[in-house]
């Protein structure tokens, strides 16, 4: 159903792919909504200050029922060099950044970029197994190209950059919009609700704790190791499988599982010199005995052997080099919010993070999406939970693939890897690209 309300109009009338853009996104979050009527609240107060976060408060305070009534409660962002959280921006990601910000996506890149964005799409992605040979220097199965196909897609299907300057760049470009921002660590219900603009606020827990407003947060039964750098381009240049525009995903079977790698062309103000970055990803069971230093050891040592491999050297590694461990969130979608509140993060986190660029498209896509919903009076749990289902499905299924067969996932990226890839990742492309 089409219930047609317009995002409010940007600063300058759009045109050409941005006005494309705009609809297509206008078109998805009303094909998820079910009712057109008030707002139940008169404010909202938001913890956090993430993608999901920022999205979710810029949409809202652009609208006519919220301007002057939203909230931010968190820290403020430390933006340090260190790759901390998530690097691969996809496309339709930005889609929905720019569709709750009212901006375009070059006016987001130049923005992250302080200036002229160039050098950080990937409009096409191959894939292949990685192993160690004889000697120890890392070679490759025969790469093939899952989206974008030889010559590359006309959309982008991949930014890469630094989390922390797309969510200083966003807040910059929020500047404008009249959000109240309390620069403290949310601790409590009460304490949000005496932060509100008004008297029947909308409390959002978009923080990574999931007890914050009192909800249940049981322990998570999976866990996700990753380790990522950027990277310079050797003196010997690129080499093969690594191409230009191109991002690469080599794939290393070991230990029972398989460590998922992605490499894609990178800007970041902060590291100008480096125009790669890379990441090495594995989800391992809470209920497994894991090391976490010896496994993220040798993961980076797979990250810089593989980048070695490709023409590449790790960029200042002891200042941007960022190993985390974090939790996976359950593969089933979680139910309602308590009234009053919106746990925003549980709703639009989709499973495993790190490892199929899907935590900010999820984010994007859960806050633009869940302040459509608040303005219109409609429950913004049910739209997400119906918005991300195809983005849960395929990231349970890449679990499947990596860590349930991982041999199958093996041979047949050897036999042919258009058709390991083909179902759910080029099947995907919506998924991933922008939408024009
Ligand atoms: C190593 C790694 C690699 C990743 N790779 C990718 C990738 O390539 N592509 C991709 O799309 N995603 C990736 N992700 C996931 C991605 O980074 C996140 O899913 C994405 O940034 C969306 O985050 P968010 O908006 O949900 O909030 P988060 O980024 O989780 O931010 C939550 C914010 O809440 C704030 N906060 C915490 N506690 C409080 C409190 N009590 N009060 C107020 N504020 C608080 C914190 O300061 C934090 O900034 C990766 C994650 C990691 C860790």
């Amino acid at each position: 159903m089409n219930i047609g309300l317009a995002f409010e109009t940007p600063a300058a009338p759009l045109s050409g792919v941005d006005l494309t853009r705009q609809r297509r996104t206008q078109r998805l979050v009303d094909s998820h909504l079910r009712r057109r009527g008030r707002p139940d609240h008169d404010s909202v107060v938001v913890a956090g200050n993430g993608i999901g976060a920022l999205s979710f408060a810029a949409r809202l305070a652009r609208s006519p029922e919220f301007a002057g009534r939203v909230t931010v409660v968190a820290p403020p962002i430390a933006e340090s060099r260190r790759l901390i959280n998530g690097v691969s921006l996809r496309g339709r990601a930005a889609d929905y950044i720019c569709a709750a910000l009212g901006v375009t996506h070059a006016r987001l890149l130049s923005e992250i970029c302080g200036g002229e964005a160039g050098g950080l799409t990937a409009n096409r992605q191959t894939a292949a197994m990685a192993y160690a040979g004889a000697g120890g220097a890392w070679q490759f199965t025969r790469p093939g190209a899952w989206q974008g196909g030889a010559a590359g897609s006309a959309r982008p299907i991949v930014y890469g950059t630094r989390n922390s300057r797309i969510t200083g760049a966003m807040w910059s470009l929020m500047t404008e919009l009249g959000i109240r921002y309390v620069p403290e660590k949310a601790e409590s219900a009460d304490q949000l609700r005496a932060m509100a603009a008004g008297s029947a606020p909308l409390l959002v827990n978009a923080t990574v704790n999931g007890r914050l407003l009192g909800a249940a947060a049981p322990p998570p039964t999976r866990m996700v190791l990753a380790t990522q750098v950027p990277f310079t381009v050797a003196a010997g240049g690129l080499r093969r499988p690594a191409e230009p525009q191109t991002a690469f995903a080599p794939l290393v079977r070991r230990d029972g599982a398989v460590d998922v790698g992605y490499f894609t062309p990178f800007r970041d103000p902060a590291s100008p010199q480096a125009t790669w970055y890379g990441i090495i990803a594995r989800v391992v069971d809470t209920a497994a005995r894991v090391d976490k230093d010896s496994e993220l050891s040798t993961m980076t040592d797979e990250l810089y052997g593989i980048g070695a491999a490709l023409g590449l050297e790790p960029h200042d590694p002891e200042e941007t080099l960022g190993r985390a461990m974090v939790p996976a969130s359950p593969v089933r979608a979680p139910g309602p919010s308590a009234p009053g509140t919106l746990e925003l993060k549980r709703a639009y986190s989709v499973g495993a993070p790190c490892y199929y660029a899907d935590g900010m498209i999820s984010a994007g896509l859960g806050g633009l999406l869940a302040a459509e919903a608040v303005i219109r009076g409609d429950d913004p749990d049910r739209a997400i939970r119906h918005a991300t289902r195809a983005l849960r499905w395929h990231n349970y299924l890449w679990w499947l693939e990596t860590t349930r067969i991982p041999l199958a996932t093996d041979l047949l990226m050897r036999l042919n890897v258009n058709l390991a890839m083909a179902y759910p990742h080029s099947a995907g492309f919506r998924l991933w690209a922008a939408s024009a």
